[in-house]
């Protein structure tokens, strides 16, 4: 279970439901980040991590997951911090493409993520390679 760097549309419902699980678990790991009053001595996976100072940019993808699932009404810890600029990857665009590959092929995942689409994607991102480009795919 990850949050994926990926336009949710282009996703299954199989990894957008996973997505939108994983979002509400991080965000109670980053309330419990700011509860502690952002001390270090607990571990935090780096997934976790990468979304401490850009919780908005969260709750946007959140919201634009949760707008495709049925039924959403859990509401989502928001931390008023100042927010950072742009967007940190743990796993690069293509080891997170390769992933879904290797999914979508796999009949006991059920992902029907649309790959052509993703392919597509991850290309032009690569092509454009500007962090902005990125993250305006989010917002
Ligand atoms: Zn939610
Ligand atoms: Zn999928």
């Amino acid at each position: 279970m990850r949050i994926w760097d990926f336009p949710i549309e282009m996703m299954c419902m199989v990894h957008r439901s996973g997505q939108h699980r994983e979002i509400h678990g991080i965000m109670g790991s980053i309330r419990k980040y700011y509860e502690l009053g952002g001390k270090s001595g607990y571990s935090f996976h780096p997934e976790t991590i990468r979304w401490i100072g850009r919780e908005r940019l969260l709750l946007q993808i959140h919201d634009r997951t949760a707008a495709t699932l049925k039924n959403h009404k859990s509401p989502l810890f928001m931390p008023e911090v100042p927010q950072k600029e742009g967007l940190v990857l743990v796993d690069s665009l293509s080891d997170q493409l390769e992933n879904i590959l290797q999914k979508r092929y796999d009949q006991n995942h059920k992902c029907n993520c649309d790959v052509n689409k993703l392919l597509d994607w991850v290309e032009n991102q690569i092509k454009f390679s500007h962090i902005n480009a990125l993250t305006a795919a989010f917002t």
